[in-house]
């Protein structure tokens, strides 16, 4: 599934992963209202991968989880979707990663643990890689990091470490917005875009109730401070988000909505 669009004056394709199935609200976030955090029910978000094409080189941000199936049966179709764009592996000339878990660079290697994009430079942030390098102790963690040993720490002569603020490609400027992880970067990009990664990744509720604690963020209570200061400059600059977990294909706008916020589909 692919959805073709332009950012700024760059050619941009959303290749979807599939979808991904979360656990129920109350087993993710800490501090909802009793109303929206009782659910049992599961909640399917997507995974859009961006594809941008910059003065002919085409880069992929984010890369889903290969052909693992830890959320699902339905993930992994990022190679299908690049077909479908008419693009192969090969064609990529850089890889842009948010931040390491899994659903977000475990398509990096394929399953015979050669690269799946043999001819891609790896972007991301230092602090990122230093953290899954670190042995963090945390259990949930546990996948990642076999992930990251995985994935990434056999391409590490290939990863250009990213500085918070830095304009590293044409039209592309790292944002570093750590909580989630250490490293987690959005970026920014010519024209009043930003792809946010995972700062915000369930629509409704990271957006209607910012200050939920979130399971997922390795420092929940730094997660919800880069939540409010990205959701608040992002709403007040009006800028066009591409949300990797928003309802395809991820397009929208943050408005703020009393004290909180409500993510607008549609660019
Ligand atoms: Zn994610």
């Amino acid at each position: 599934m692919i959805h073709r669009f332009a950012v700024g004056t760059m050619q941009a394709t959303i290749l979807s992963d599939g979808p991904l199935l979360l656990p129920a609200a109350s087993d993710i976030f800490d501090g909802l209202p009793p109303a929206a955090g009782q659910s049992a029910t599961r909640t399917t978000i997507e995974q859009n991968c961006l594809l941008l094409e910059i003065g002919g080189r085409k880069i992929l941000f984010d890369n889903g989880l290969g052909s693992q199936k830890l959320y699902g049966p339905d993930s992994g179709r990022l190679p299908a979707s690049l077909a479908e764009a008419g693009i192969a592996p090969t064609d990529i000339d850089a890889l842009v990663l948010t931040h390491g878990h899994c659903d977000h660079c475990w398509g990096t290697m394929a399953d015979d643990g050669t690269p799946q994009f043999p001819n891609a430079t790896i972007y991301m942030a230092e602090a990122e890689l230093a953290y899954w390098e670190s042995d963090p102790p945390a259990e949930r963690d546990e996948p990642s990091l076999a992930g990251v040993a995985r994935h990434l720490l056999p391409l590490r002569d290939r990863i250009v470490f990213v500085r918070d603020g830095a304009t590293f490609l044409p039209g592309v400027q790292a944002w570093l917005t750590p909580g989630h992880t250490p490293g987690h970067m959005a970026f920014l990009f010519e024209g009043n875009w930003c792809l946010t990664g995972d700062v915000a990744f369930h629509d409704p509720l990271s957006f209607a109730f910012p200050d939920a604690r979130s399971a997922f963020d390795t420092d929940p209570l730094q997660g919800v401070e880069t939540r409010r200061r990205v959701l608040a400059r992002l709403a007040d600059a009006e800028t066009t988000i591409v949300g990797y977990h928003q309802p395809w294909p991820g397009l929208g706008r943050i408005v703020r909505h009393g004290g909180s916020f409500r993510f607008l589909a549609g660019a």
